[in-house]
């Protein structure tokens, strides 16, 4: 008879039979929103920490505790009377991840990798170290140090700068072309790297469970909006030749399995002009670009990452039908209570997903909620989400100036 510890599936604590066993959630944004729309499905009990009181997980979670998850006295707190402890943002106060650790909590992803990923240049000598293909690059801890290394390896314009540590969506990177470009560069501690020819810029969301159990969903292609640096579109499957696709998922599976990460791992990548597949940065939980899972995948990301830190078998991570994510950001011009404009019409469109993650107030570019498009075909997805983009607008009651 299959013992059901040499499948892996044997667990310590039985999620299923018991309200006792809390599963607490670091940060109570859109991601965890859409979490906690699987916890629900299974029934489990949640208890999410966010610093605002009316965040997307403020309805939804079992407990919510209003709270600074970057403050080790409230993570203690928060943690200290649940069983296992994620993340759904890596801005998270690790030390107080480690000590609950000690305490016996499971605590995944592992805070270890957390804080590794917090620092992009600690993330970029772990894929040196690694054989992790990506731009080549430079870390320093001054301005000065840079620049210094800017002339001994005569470093030519144009390059990347990028921060160490606070960037995220695009803040805290430079593209730096000109000198009057390198003396606004902050004097923090940072990475300079190549300016790639990006072809396609691409993300692959992988997880691996405690057993070992290591599962990829299919590779996605991302497309920024030009002024605001944000994903627009997320497309699936990406434009690339199947030998790219699968040379991407290679490298995704191996970073995951050099990580040891249990939980989600996203990672970005470039596709060079030349043909190279660089890794860009990774994310240790669910991502934007795996949203699109929720309805184009047998199994979703959120589905997969409980399943993964809960220790249960990974899910089937194919695709079902070609889909489109279009972000819902806010419109220019509009702060203030929103209202989706043409949201009802949008709804008209055949294989339209509408999501919204509860957030009161829009402002410009504000990520407020996202449409995914399925169809039979990809230009058919495509099709369908230009229509959704150009229905679909997100305001304010009353405008800016009113
Ligand atoms: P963030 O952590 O803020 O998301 P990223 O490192 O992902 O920052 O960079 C944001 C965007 O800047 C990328 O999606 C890409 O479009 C561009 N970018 C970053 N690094 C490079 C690079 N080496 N070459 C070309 N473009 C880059």
């Amino acid at each position: 008879m299959l013992s059901l510890k040499a499948t892996g599936v044997c667990n310590m604590l039985n999620y299923f039979s018991s309200k006792d066993i809390k599963i607490g959630i670091l940060g109570g944004g859109q991601l965890g929103k859409m979490l906690l729309d699987v916890t629900r499905r299974y029934d489990l009990y949640t208890k999410v920490l966010d610093p605002s009181a009316d965040a997307p997980c403020s309805v939804g979670s079992k407990e919510f505790i209003q709270g600074s998850f970057n403050d080790y006295d409230t993570v203690m707190q928060f943690g200290k009377d649940c069983d296992v402890i994620t993340i759904e943002i890596e801005n998270v106060n690790t030390q107080a991840m480690k000590d609950l650790q000690k305490m016996g909590k499971k605590v995944f992803p592992q805070p270890e990798i957390v804080e590794l990923i917090q620092n992009k240049v600690n993330q970029k000598q772990f894929y040196h170290e690694h054989q992790i293909p990506t731009a080549p690059w430079f870390g320093f801890r001054t301005k000065a140090e840079m620049l210094r290394k800017i002339g001994k390896n005569s470093t030519q314009l144009p390059f990347v700068w990028k921060a160490a540590v606070g960037g995220y969506d695009g803040r805290g990177v430079i593209i730096v072309r000109s000198k009057s470009d390198i003396e606004n560069i902050p004097d923090v501690p940072g990475l300079v790297e190549e300016l790639a020819a990006i072809e396609h810029e691409i993300a692959i969301v992988a997880a691996r469970n405690e057993a070992g159990e290591i599962r990829v969903f299919p590779p996605v292609e991302m497309a920024f909006h030009p002024v605001a640096n944000l994903v627009e579109y997320v497309f699936c499957p990406a434009n690339l030749s199947s030998e790219y696709l699968d040379a991407a998922g290679i490298i995704a599976q191996s970073l995951v399995g050099k990580l040891q990460i249990v939980g989600l791992l996203a990672v970005e990548m470039f596709v060079t002009k030349k043909g190279e597949i660089w890794v860009n940065e990774c994310a240790p939980r669910v991502h934007n670009s795996g949203h699109l899972t929720i309805e184009a995948c047998v199994t979703s990301q959120f589905e997969q990452h409980l399943r993964a830190i809960l220790g249960f078998p990974l899910g089937n991570t194919d695709l079902i039908r070609p889909a489109v994510m279009v972000n819902l950001t806010g419109e220019e011009n509009f702060t203030g209570p929103v209202f989706y404009e043409g949201a009802e019409e949008m709804l008209a469109i055949d294989g339209a997903y509408m999501h919204l993650y509860g957030k009161t107030e829009t402002r410009p570019y504000r990520k407020m909620g996202h449409v995914t498009i399925t169809a039979e075909s990809l230009d058919k997805a495509k099709g369908n989400a230009l229509k959704v983009k150009e229905i679909l607008k997100v305001k304010s009651q009353v405008g800016e100036g009113n």
